[in-house]
């Protein structure tokens, strides 16, 4: 039985203030949710949001993380220093660190080495952007990215990683992937496992991140081989946030 996980990432959103005001509205709100649900704060809210969600039923990830443990490394946080403000997760590989910041596959794969290697789950994020996808090469850019972030990984690390699939064209754009799409990468994604990773395919959780609002997140959610929501936008707001988590556990 996979878990569901809804994972609110802020981007680069949310002060300090804002992230206590938003915390201590949105825990009584999501109660104590069948769902497994983690808020993903920019780096300067780690260390308040660690200590606000300390033995609650929220978890904690970070949004990135530097592949080195400490060093001459300016402006990089290490795994080390996210376990030591609370952090369970990490995201890697999210489409703006490859397509703004120019993560390429081999830094994403040293970043999800170095996070299990720290303590911390990694949450590969996967996808097509709407050019790949309209020339029919969604399953090779899958392929790539996986291959890239997981192939010849332990099976004791590949029971850390949560993959997100996330077609970029989705994110952060208003258009949704339909859940025909969703369910189809989802599928391929988890045969992949399959094909490289024997029975860790069933236990693998992939959850579908893009564009997921309230209205969308039920029929996304319902899906065979989803296991939850990465969200970014709605996750802002705690009510609307508080209610798709809801809908996770319906
Ligand atoms: C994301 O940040 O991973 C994301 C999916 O963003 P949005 O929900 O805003 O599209």
């Amino acid at each position: 039985m996979r878990r569901c996980l809804v994972a609110g990432n802020w981007k680069m959103h949310m002060t300090v203030a804002e992230t206590e005001s938003f915390i201590v509205r949105f825990l009584p709100l999501v109660g104590a949710p069948n769902a497994e649900v983690v808020l993903f704060p920019p780096f300067t809210s780690l260390d308040c949001a660690g200590r606000l969600l300390r033995e609650t039923n929220v978890g904690l990830g970070a949004q990135d993380v530097y592949f080195e443990s400490k060093g001459a490394y300016t402006g990089a946080v290490s795994p080390g220093m996210l376990v030591a403000c609370g952090c369970r997760y990490v995201l890697v590989g999210h489409s703006e660190r490859r397509h703004v910041f120019g993560d390429g596959n081999d830094v994403v794969r040293r970043k999800l080495d170095a996070a299990v290697v720290g303590g911390l789950d990694p949450i590969l994020c996967v996808g097509e952007t709407i050019a790949e996808r309209r020339g029919g090469q969604t399953n090779t850019v899958l392929e790539t990215q996986l291959e890239a972030g997981l192939g010849g990984l332990s099976e004791a690390a590949l029971a850390r990683v949560v993959i997100a699939y996330e077609p970029v064209w989705a994110i952060g754009t208003g258009e949704t992937a339909t859940p025909e799409q969703a369910q189809e990468a989802s599928a391929w994604i988890r045969e992949w496992v399959g094909r490289r990773h024997g029975r860790a395919a069933e236990k693998v959780r992939i959850l579908y991140g893009g564009s997921v609002k309230l209205d969308n997140a039920r029929s996304l959610l319902a899906l065979p081989d989803v296991d939850g929501s990465l969200v970014g936008g709605a996750s802002l707001d705690p009510d609307g946030f508080a209610a798709i988590a809801a809908a996770a556990e319906a």
